[in-house]
């Protein structure tokens, strides 16, 4: 029987993070392993490094890649439309922007030990990027961190996509100015008032 639209979507956002999880799982195993004697600790910082530099990378790809680049703004305006429609980029595409993004220039600056160190901590900070904004739409956590994140992603779903660009953090949306703390909190998440 054929799937329907909404279990094709379902199946394939599965695939995304099983495949995420899979590809930063093998990569780490196979640096571990094939590494050159010497060079555990210059990799450990490749990999912290690259864990760093996602965050303004998830900043910058999602507000000048996701809200102004033709063919990803069609995907992302979708998602805007449907939140809770697992509508995401294609994993091949996702990965083909990691790669051109991250692994090319550490390649080309690092050379192919420390490159692949820099992106396997890029791509872990790229998978956890994915399971919180999973978890913004679809889960409902205790935990205070996400109900933060949960809070500052529906700003962003509901602000006219100019402000809260960042979903793992709000750091860069304060740097940039784009965290619009003077507008008001989306209308539909109620709003606990204290001491009146
Ligand atoms: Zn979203
Ligand atoms: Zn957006």
């Amino acid at each position: 029987m054929p799937l329907s639209r909404t279990e094709h979507r379902r199946q394939a956002h599965r695939n995304d993070l099983w495949l995420g999880s899979v590809a930063v799982l093998g990569l780490g195993v196979w640096l571990a392993w094939r590494t050159p004697a010497g060079m555990g600790l210059a990799m450990g910082a490749g990999v912290a490094a690259g864990l760093v530099a996602w965050s303004p990378l998830e900043y910058a790809l999602h507000r000048f890649v996701l809200h102004r680049l033709p063919l990803f703004e069609g995907w992302h305006l979708e998602h805007h439309r449907q939140p809770t429609a697992l509508i995401y980029i294609p994993t091949l595409l996702g990965a083909a922007l990691i790669g051109l993004v991250v692994w090319v220039p550490a390649w080309a600056l690092l050379g192919p030990w420390l490159g692949g160190a820099v992106t396997l901590g890029a791509l872990t900070g790229y998978l956890a990027y994915t399971f919180t904004h999973h978890a913004l739409h679809h889960g409902a956590s205790r935990i205070a961190w996400l109900q933060r994140r949960k809070y500052w992603h529906a700003k962003h779903h509901h602000l006219a996509h100019g402000c809260c660009f960042g979903v793992t953090s709000g750091f860069w949306d304060r740097v940039f100015h784009t965290d619009s703390h003077k507008a008001p909190p989306p209308v539909s998440i109620p709003v606990v008032r204290r001491g009146g």
